[in-house]
């Protein structure tokens, strides 16, 4: 089966037509002519009251910016088009609703240094920039990226490299910020050089969506670097099937045939990505791709976000409709980050139906009921429990 035709960008007709295809291929041009500000937007696309609205209000919270490869993925005619709700402000990012948080999931809390958060005894999260190529609307940590708020976070590496090699008990660092594949060819290589030269970090991976916004980042230099200090583990951040463009295939190609092992994680987005066709064809095609769907994230309370919210129950109703009705690897974990800090945790649907002295039961994906039996006396049990059984062997 030829599959690249699953990877056909849906362009209606590109604002860029004009530009030479090295300009366009070029990661900085695609920085350097962001889409940063209402004015340039409203000459792009027809912008509805309540956007026009979010995006005046956009710098004081979230800046706005979108590279042209993402803005030209959105259907222009479409107000309910699931990228342009990731990426174009709205009105209701400055309502804050019961429950909601700078905050959410707590990390200043369990941050020992600028730039580190240390919540799981053997793995940090170190947030090495506060900028990234786009702006996502929910973003979880709206208070310290893109600089709108005076949250005054000044990503320094150093204290965070020393933090780590203070603490033999990190041995899986984190990147993320901001979008670590910002920074620079030459400090990307510094910082991977530093992790490597700690003899506790084993484990080494970069969270990103630098794949999705600016797949022309993910060029031969860069590859080259994730090799030389590889194994590096990549987690991109796919939500919905139109991201997945036969340019983000052709980056996240580049990307595992340099070592990279690839991770998708997805926020569940309320109109976007909140039904069953959406994730299953979104799953698949990451598979296309080489990329294990690994988190589905229940939204964040970030404040401003209870437009995109879902219920909780939505989410393991999706898992469920999933689980055994299509390839295992392309199941992601559906996961709730705890308000406050109490880390990710897994939300399953519930297959137990009871556990008993003698048997587990439990149901099948097609709702059939089957048990597996729990024989007490057999648990735990060593050759040495058997006399009667190996004694005779022994003598033979
Ligand atoms: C998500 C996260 C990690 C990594 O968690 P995994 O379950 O290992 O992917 C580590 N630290 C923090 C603070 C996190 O939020």
């Amino acid at each position: 089966m030829d599959t690249s035709k699953k990877f056909q960008e849906h362009i209606v007709q590109s604002p860029w037509e004009s530009v030479r295809k090295n300009d366009w291929d070029d990661w900085k041009w695609q920085l350097k002519n962001r889409i940063t500000s209402v004015d340039q937007l409203e000459e792009l696309i027809e912008l509805s009251p309540e956007e026009k609205k979010g995006c005046l209000f956009a710098n004081k919270k979230l800046a706005l910016a979108i590279t042209p490869y993402f803005f030209n993925l959105i259907n222009r005619t479409q107000l309910d088009d699931p990228i342009r709700k990731q990426v174009i402000p709205r009105v209701e990012e400055t309502f804050t609703s019961k429950g909601e948080l700078l905050d959410p999931v707590g990390e200043d809390g369990s941050s020992p240094v600028e730039g580190i958060v240390h919540r799981y005894p053997d793995r940090v999260l170190f947030l090495v920039t506060d900028r990234c190529a786009s702006y996502c609307r929910y973003c979880t940590r709206s208070r310290l990226v893109s600089n709108a708020q005076s949250y005054n976070f000044h990503p320094r590496f150093e204290a965070g490299l020393e933090y780590i090699r203070n603490n033999p008990q990190i041995r899986d660092v984190l990147l993320s910020g901001g979008d670590p594949l910002l920074l620079s060819n030459n400090k990307l290589d510094k910082l991977l050089g530093e992790l490597r030269k700690i003899e506790h970090v084993e484990f080494i991976r970069i969270g990103s969506r630098i794949p999705v916004f600016l797949p022309q980042r993910i060029n031969t230099e860069l590859c080259g670097i994730l090799k030389k200090h590889g194994p590096i583990w990549m987690s991109i951040h796919v939500n919905h099937p139109n991201e997945c463009s036969l340019t983000l295939k052709e980056a996240c190609d580049k990307l595992a045939f340099s070592g990279v092992p690839l991770g998708n994680q997805s926020v569940l987005l309320k109109g976007i990505n909140n039904t069953t066709d959406i994730l299953k064809n979104l799953i698949h095609k990451l598979l296309l791709m080489r990329v294990r769907p690994y988190y589905l994230y229940q939204c964040d309370l970030i404040n401003g976000s209870a437009h995109l919210r879902t219920d909780p129950r939505e989410g393991i109703e999706l898992i469920r409709s999933l689980r055994g009705h299509t390839t295992g690897y392309a199941i992601p974990q559906f996961v709730i980050d705890a308000p406050g800090g109490g880390g990710k945790v897994p939300i399953n649907p519930n297959y137990i139906e009871s556990i008993t002295e003698n048997a587990i039961v439990f149901r099948n994906f097609e709702g059939k009921r089957y048990s597996y039996p729990l024989n007490k006396r057999d648990l735990h049990k060593t050759p040495d429990d058997y006399p009667d059984l190996i004694e005779p062997l022994l003598h033979n």
